[in-house]
């Protein structure tokens, strides 16, 4: 191994070095061993002895290892458990999957302000790790034979734009960053700030960035309740409209907006899927949610008033999705829209479940302020496509930071591209961690 390898993962692990520790080893003995149910107990062979098993009880957070026994808190046995539930090898051959679900969504908490420290501490080297594994898994389109400079490799193209949406910097001063995120091996080549610029312009790049908006946050689908929300916001642009008025004898300008429309998850605050046009918000529903559900159980929907349309409701209703938009106050039943009438009679009959699950929409709020406030409220670029891919990009770039903070509070281990046949980097995901020190590790204290 080179120093600079060594001298990561020093860094890295700093802060919270003893309970990373224990969930990277929890994490690779989920991946080694097998870990077996034993009454309500599970069984978790020792990472040194092999022939030597400790009891894991998972409701009761405890473990018989030598090193819960002194240290009294997660174990690395219990985070294997946890590990083997949320990736779901407890499932029996019957298919039955008894108590994972409750189990996958206990651990999110919204308060551990010292995970949610360590996240943000560490959040730009995760990102750059993980959108490395999400470009990893970019088609390559085959290259056309011929003489001339071998072309960039897409994934290198996505992962230098959403770095640079990421650190906000513009085309030429981000060059220094992917040179340093070259060297790291997190991407192949770096391309000239042009190159950059023609492919944010692309309107090839739209659907790669579409995509990638969906595959960021298709492994936090574990943690969100099914509950999910649907609205727009519009991202100002540098670009103004100026009109002269020959009724008020002015010059009138406004700017321009760009229009996101998107499905989030109401936990986790992730962008399940997004689209950027100038057309009206109701029409977006049923595409948003279709996109939504390739990776997601949605189970509710919210949305203000504005998505409150037969089409809306019928297509809700045809998916068993349960809606939760409030309806004018002169709505009527309607024999001809039997989903639109059955939603209305229970909007109006039961208005306090209706508000009670009407209330998650506020999250999308809180995920567009998060946008706005970390990636900025407005766009560079002035022409449509680069602006509209723009604002996929910081979608993707806030997908990944989701991701990063599910990684610290709630141990998740994501997988990008579940169904492509083999994504390299993804051992690049676990918190960083010496894999050469693990002779000592059952020892009383040990991390
Ligand atoms: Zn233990």
């Amino acid at each position: 191994m080179s120093d600079w390898c060594i001298t990561l993962v020093l860094t890295m692990t700093h802060p919270t070095r003893s309970t990373d520790a224990r969930e990277e080893r929890g994490r690779q003995l989920a991946r080694a061993a097998q870990i077996r149910r034993v009454g309500r107990r599970w069984a978790v062979p020792s990472q040194t002895r092999a022939s030597e098993r400790y009891l894991v009880d998972v409701e009761g957070a405890a473990c018989t290892c030598p090193d819960y026994a002194e240290y009294r808190g997660t174990c690395k046995h219990q985070h294997a458990v946890l590990f083997w539930i949320a990736w779901g090898r407890d499932v029996g051959e019957d298919g039955s999957v008894t108590e994972t679900v409750t189990i996958k969504r206990r651990t999110y908490p919204q308060k551990d302000w010292r995970a949610y420290d360590a996240s943000q501490a560490h959040e730009k080297e995760y990102v750059e790790r993980l959108l490395r594994a999400l470009c990893a898994g970019v088609p390559q389109p085959p290259r056309t034979p011929g003489p001339g400079r071998r072309p960039l490799a897409i994934g290198d193209e996505v992962f230098s734009a959403v770095m640079k949406i990421y650190t906000r910097l513009p085309s030429r001063r981000v060059e220094s960053d992917l040179h340093e995120a070259a060297a790291r091996g997190h991407l192949g080549r770096v391309a000239h700030y042009t190159s950059l610029q023609k492919f944010l312009a692309d309107p090839a790049t739209t659907p790669i960035l579409t995509s990638l908006v969906e595959q960021s946050a298709a492994p936090l689908a574990v943690i969100e309740a099914g509950q999910y929300a649907v609205d727009s916001s519009g991202f100002s642009t540098a670009v103004y409209d100026r009109w002269f008025s020959q009724k008020h004898g002015k010059l009138y300008s406004k700017n321009a907006w760009v229009k996101l429309h998107v499905m989030v998850g109401t936990v986790t605050h992730a962008v399940t899927s997004a689209l950027v046009t100038s057309g009206g918000d109701c029409p977006q529903l049923p595409e948003l949610v279709r996109r939504t559900r390739a990776h997601h159980d949605v189970r509710e929907l919210s949305a203000d008033g504005a998505y409150s349309s037969v089409r809306n409701h019928d297509v809700l209703d045809a998916l068993r999705v349960e809606a939760f938009i409030p309806f004018n106050p002169n709505a009527k039943v309607n024999p001809k829209a039997p989903a639109w009438s059955r939603h209305l009679y229970e909007f109006l009959m039961n208005q306090e479940k209706f508000l009670q699950h009407y209330h998650r929409r506020s999250n999308i709020e809180t995920t567009f302020a998060m946008i706005k406030a970390k990636l900025g409220a407005a766009v560079a670029t002035r022409k449509p496509t680069a602006q509209a891919n723009e604002v996929l990009a910081k979608c993707v770039a806030h997908n990944l930071c989701c991701v990063v903070k599910a990684i610290f509070t709630a141990g998740l281990a994501p997988t990008f591209w579940p169904d492509a046949p083999a994504v390299p980097p993804t051992p690049a995901l676990a918190p960083a961690e010496a894999s050469s020190d693990s002779d000592d590790d059952d020892e009383p204290g040990a991390p």
